[in-house]
């Protein structure tokens, strides 16, 4: 990918923007982009480089996330609306072409990062309760106050506020910026120039961390490592990746979304609106409350990972009813005209609360009060399924403790935001 109209190679040290901007080291990279922790020369602050490839397609998506972007700031000036802030943009000409490049606030891990560091365990309700509540703001924002569809949600593009790793984390590990590019050859990304330099700072980070929590075990020996447990971590987060961002009234693809966040209409092509991004807000809270994914659909013999996928659907939420399964525009490629699946012929059926209980040993009470919050995001009508707005008010996110306060509102008004 590192070639014509590709991904531009990056070094340590390389500065942008005439020098304002110098690179650290790699945060991500995702089917369009690289992004890179940069220093602010100018105003002395860490920030997200995200380079998109340089080929004219790129290029325009790139445009358009940053119209998308400016849309996001200038409407929430206080930038407390659970959505990625650009600070800046501009064009960086290299070898593979002309880059165009977002200039972003640092954030933390993934959302998959997160779930992965909990070795897919799921995380506790009252943790994915406020991840929930940050996810909607940004919906509620997105949606009823902009009239953008977001049409990628998934944990990738939901990241947390600091990283889980200290180590990785340049604000909390206090390390000096790097200004400029390291001695020692020109390899480019992923040369082994890179890869010592990365392993120093990787030691050099780990040696501040040390310093700051100054955890010892009790004989004064070795630092202790942090557990794979999650306490202690602020589970704030934002959603970024607004390369596939559309206006409501201004929709240009057809088929949108990941596979496993995919809504029934996008893969029957009935037309979709904002309750595809509720959709896959669904899947994405049952990911983290139980480790594994809610819909992961394959190809099998004599039938299409589409076909799949509607199958896996209704054995967790039940028959489609006929009128929205032969409605639309590929209905007929995988139901009958009595809305039965043309090739995958029985169901096992298996409602998400006894899911949750059997498999995942939720008590009945909480996979109870999981359904009543989730399934109604699954309705199979999308005009039927709740909007971020009326999410916010459900108690699920509200929980009463017995002192008759909020426990999430509590935890949170600790937070300073
Ligand atoms: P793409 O459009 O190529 O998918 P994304 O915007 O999703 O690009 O960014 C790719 C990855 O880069 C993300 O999954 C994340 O790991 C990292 N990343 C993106 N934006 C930021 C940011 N503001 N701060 C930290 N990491 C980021
Ligand atoms: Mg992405």
């Amino acid at each position: 990918s590192y070639r014509k109209g590709g991904y531009h190679a990056v070094r340590i040290g390389d500065p942008f923007a005439s020098g304002r901007y110098i690179a650290q080291r790699k945060l991500g990279w995702g089917q369009f982009s690289t992004v890179w922790l940069a220093y602010d020369t100018q105003t002395s602050k860490y920030v997200a480089l995200k380079i998109q490839k340089s080929a004219q397609q790129f290029a325009q998506a790139a445009l358009h996330e940053i119209e998308v972007l400016c849309a996001i700031a200038d409407g929430d000036p206080s930038n407390s609306k659970c959505t990625v802030r650009l600070v800046d943009h501009f064009k960086h000409a290299g070898p593979n072409g002309q880059h165009p490049c977002m200039v972003l606030e640092v954030l933390g891990d993934s959302l998959l990062q997160l779930i992965r560091f909990n070795r897919y365990k799921g995380l506790e309700l009252d943790k994915v309760r406020e991840i929930c509540k940050c996810v909607l703001i940004a919906l509620d924002y997105l949606h009823r106050e902009l009239g953008i569809i977001h049409t990628d949600l998934k944990p990738e593009n939901i990241l947390l506020f600091s990283t889980i790793d200290p180590a990785k984390d340049p604000i909390r590990s206090g390390l000096t910026p790097i200004l400029e590019r390291p001695e020692g050859g020109n390899n480019l990304n992923g040369g082994s120039t890179m890869n010592i330099i990365e392993k120093k700072l990787k030691r050099r980070a780990k040696r501040a961390v040390a310093n700051i929590s100054g955890r010892r075990d009790s004989m004064g020996g070795a630092v202790v490592k942090p557990a794979r447990c999650l306490d202690g971590i602020d589970m704030r987060c934002k959603v970024v990746d607004f390369g596939n961002a559309c206006w409501a009234d201004k929709r240009f693809a057809e088929e949108i979304q990941t596979r496993q966040y995919r809504a029934p209409e996008v893969i029957l092509q009935s037309g979709y609106s904002f309750s595809v991004d509720m959709w896959s807000f669904a899947c994405i809270v049952f990911e983290l409350s139980t480790g594994d994914m809610m819909f992961a659909p394959k190809t099998g013999e004599g039938f299409s990972e589409d076909e799949d996928h509607l199958a896996l659907m209704m054995e967790l939420l039940g028959k489609m009813p006929r009128k929205i399964a032969v409605g639309g525009a590929r209905s007929k490629d995988f139901f009958d005209r009595h809305g039965d699946l043309k090739r995958i012929r029985r169901l096992k059926i298996m409602p998400l609360d006894r899911l949750l209980v059997t498999k995942y040993k939720f008590s009945d009470t909480d996979a109870r009060e999981f359904r009543e919050f989730v399934s109604p995001l699954l309705d199979f009508s999308p005009e039927k399924r709740p909007t971020a707005q009326q999410c916010l008010q459900h108690p699920w996110l509200n929980p009463r403790s017995s002192d008759g306060k909020s426990k999430v509102d509590a935890g949170m008004s600790k937070l300073k935001i």
